[in-house]
């Protein structure tokens, strides 16, 4: 193999910057041409492609977001649009590409991978809901930027003796919720994986406030329900004030922490490995601090799980 590409594609994460940065660098290094996707598979079947060189890649493994910038696109899930995307790429001399995305770019990949067309796929997603890594890229630092927020509303839940619900995302995975909750020490964490009722949480927020306690905070996924409705529910069952914070897209962005710039790297490091040995439709990922690798079928049959321990670890926390 000569000449990769690389793309990114879906919801953005903090960390894809860095882990362009390191396919491109590591494929420089072993003497491989390397190309930049321009707006994922949109760009892709556009043409908007172009050589990237050392410097290309300068100064953005601190950077959120994608310098590749990110798309979606209803077009590439037709056999005509997987073809118009082979087509660029070989017009550009490319045999091979890594795609850096969620499970839908994932499928992507492997759809081309099927038409012949080599694919390696990474992580990139906050949600951690990929299976086949115990960390995807920019799951850490949403954590770190869930945390900064929750501490900050204690701050004035407390002041207010207040109840808040803090919405943050995860439609089918909880685990952003999960470990911001235990790690923010949340009252109560709710996830699409388990679900909720209604007696419980109230009657935690009850016992709490028998107990002195001044304030009380719900993390919820916002797979689960809308904070505002669940607040209504609340306000209902115990006729405490409650107030909403919709997190939102601050998950997404800012400075990738160090844990996510260093699996980035490494998983990118990989990725170009891979592809020098001939792989194909493998997607990498990192269990027990190990970079390993699995065919695209293996991970879309393994089912994401939460720890559950750590869920009941966070009900005995917050008695
Ligand atoms: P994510 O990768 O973050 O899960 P999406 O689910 O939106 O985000 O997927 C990103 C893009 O991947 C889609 O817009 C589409 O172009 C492509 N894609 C998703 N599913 C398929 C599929 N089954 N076949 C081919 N391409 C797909």
């Amino acid at each position: 193999m000569k000449t990769i590409g690389v793309l990114t594609s879906g919801g953005d994460s903090p960390g894809m910057n860095a882990a362009v940065r390191a396919v491109v660098r590591k494929a420089i290094y072993h003497n491989l041409n390397v190309y930049g996707i321009y707006q994922g598979y949109a760009g892709l079947m556009a043409g908007n492609i172009k050589k990237l060189e050392l410097g290309s890649v300068g100064d953005i493994i601190h950077r959120g977001g994608t310098v590749l910038y990110t798309a979606r696109s209803e077009e590439f899930k037709t056999l005509e649009g997987q073809q118009k995307g082979i087509e660029q790429l070989k017009k550009h001399g490319i045999e091979g590409l890594v795609v850096i995305g969620g499970d839908g770019s994932y499928r992507g990949a492997q759809k081309l991978t099927e038409h012949g067309f080599p694919c390696i796929g990474l992580p990139g997603t906050i949600d951690n809901d990929i299976a086949g890594t115990d960390y995807t890229i920019g799951f850490n630092t949403a954590l770190h930027t869930v945390i900064d927020a929750i501490d900050k509303i204690r701050d004035t839940a407390t002041s207010h003796e207040r109840t808040f619900i803090i919405e943050v995302m995860g439609r089918h995975a909880g685990d952003i919720a999960l470990w911001a909750g235990l790690a923010g020490g949340a009252e109560t964490i709710i996830i699409p994986e388990i679900g909720f009722k209604l007696e419980d949480v109230v009657g935690r927020i009850k016992s709490g406030q028998k107990r002195g306690k001044k304030h009380t905070i719900i993390v919820l996924a916002e797979g689960v329900s809308s904070g505002v409705d669940f607040a209504k529910l609340i306000e209902r069952e115990t006729q405490l004030e409650t107030r909403v914070s919709v997190l939102g897209h601050i998950q997404r962005g800012g400075t990738p922490t160090a844990f996510d710039r260093v699996l980035s790297s490494r998983l990118g490091g990989r990725a170009v490995e891979l592809l020098m040995d001939g792989k194909a439709g493998r997607a990498v990922g990192m269990e027990k601090n190990q970079i390993v690798d699995y065919s695209f079928d293996e991970v879309f049959s393994m089912p994401h799980k939460i720890d559950e321990s750590m869920y009941r670890l966070s009900q005995e926390l917050s008695i």
